[in-house]
């Protein structure tokens, strides 16, 4: 089953041929990073305008790429609806809808997040060495721009939510502080290329709900976030500027090393509570190295197998899309959308309550 997949949910145009969920052909996506860093984060209005820019040429490349000669060589279109950029959903959508009723082909609408959890057992085109398949129970951790959720994943499609942020994402962490610090746009990989020269302990900063039981897999970023913006203004105070350098390099590590902590802690504490079988971190923050060792460092110590995509697939991407949409459409054949089919700027994944 060979399926072309569109993703345009925030500020990458991506799309992709996938074949059977667990193989791309190829995996195009065209960033637009540069075009928004002057405004510091992703700005809607022309995040939109670019994708319509860049759609057509994307979907061709993917086609090319993956040796396909014409849509009705493929299966089907899958398409991201939601969650994400109302007006950047909006073009991928109304593509794929095109796509479809021009060639015949189903339309599998596909929940962004869902992608990113099928980002773990999907491989790149030339990807070499195995990638492996779910083994439920599988605890995920999807920590991305706009989400900090932990999830139990019993089967295909079968979700339970353990936790998620109580306020400001992950990400939305690592971007916001990389602000504080005169880092630029976007915040994780700056941070993480400045905590390169920190020391990670240079700082004392807060490690938030690591007591309360009530909260044991939930999250939260802000008051982090608010401690470092405190930090910041108690340099200053001392007349030390925060955006020094080397004074940048050890906040950003400090912090680092405490977002990494909490995200491993409580997935570890998860995935042992609940006998996962496969521990998997997804989502633009997986691509973090110093977050990668750590959870690589714990995992082999509790002995449970752990699994994190390769950078190309942590930020977003259409291979994942495809192949979320391989496998819902096996689950659920009469879960193909029409040209009636709707974004959503939130959009949870449908998950089961036990
Ligand atoms: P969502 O998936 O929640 O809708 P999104 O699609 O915008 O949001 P992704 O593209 O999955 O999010 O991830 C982008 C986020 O990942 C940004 O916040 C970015 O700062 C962060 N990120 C990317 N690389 C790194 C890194 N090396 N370290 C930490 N964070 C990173
Ligand atoms: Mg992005
Ligand atoms: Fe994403």
């Amino acid at each position: 089953t060979k399926i072309l997949a569109i993703e345009t949910s925030c500020d990458e145009t991506a799309a992709a041929v996938v074949v059977d969920g667990r193989q791309a052909l190829s995996n195009v996506v065209a960033t637009q990073i540069e075009l928004h860093r002057r405004f510091g984060g992703v700005f809607p209005e022309v995040a939109s305008r670019q994708h319509v820019l860049a759609i057509q040429t994307v979907i061709q490349q993917a086609l090319e790429q993956a040796g396909v000669p014409h849509v009705s060589a493929l299966d089907a279109i899958a398409v991201t609806h939601g969650p994400g950029l109302a007006g950047s959903l909006l073009v991928g959508v109304n593509t794929a809808k095109g796509l479809a009723f021009a060639s015949g082909l189903p339309l599998l609408p596909v929940n962004h997040l869902e992608g990113h959890i099928y980002s773990n057992w999907v491989a790149l085109p030339g990807q070499t060495g195995e990638v492996p398949e779910p083994i439920f129970p599988v605890v995920v951790l999807i920590v991305s721009g706009g989400h900090t959720e932990l999830i139990l994943m019993h089967g295909h499609g079968r979700y339970r939510q353990l936790g998620s942020t109580l306020d400001d994402a992950a990400g939305e962490a690592f971007d916001k502080v990389a602000r504080l610090l005169g880092l630029g746009f976007p915040g994780g990989p700056a941070i993480q290329r400045a905590a390169q020269q920190g020391d990670a302990t240079r700082f004392d900063l807060p490690r938030p709900l690591m007591q309360q039981e009530e909260h044991r897999f939930n999250f939260s970023f802000s008051g982090l976030k608010t401690a470092v913006l405190n930090l910041t203004r108690q340099l200053e105070a001392e007349g030390v500027n925060p955006q020094d350098p080397e004074t940048a390099a050890h906040i950003a590590a400090s912090f680092q090393e405490v977002v990494a902590e909490v995200l491993v802690s409580k997935t570890l504490d998860a995935a042992l509570t609940y006998g996962a079988r496969q521990v998997c971190i997804c989502g633009g923050v997986s691509a973090n190295a110093r977050l990668r060792t750590l959870a690589q460092e714990r995992c082999a110590q509790a002995g449970l197998p752990l699994y994190i995509p390769p950078l190309a697939l942590c930020t977003d991407n259409a291979t994942m899309i495809g192949a979320a949409a391989y496998y819902r459409w096996q689950q659920d054949p009469a879960a193909v959308g029409d040209l009636g089919l709707d974004v959503f700027a939130t959009l949870p994944l449908p998950t089961e309550s036990d």
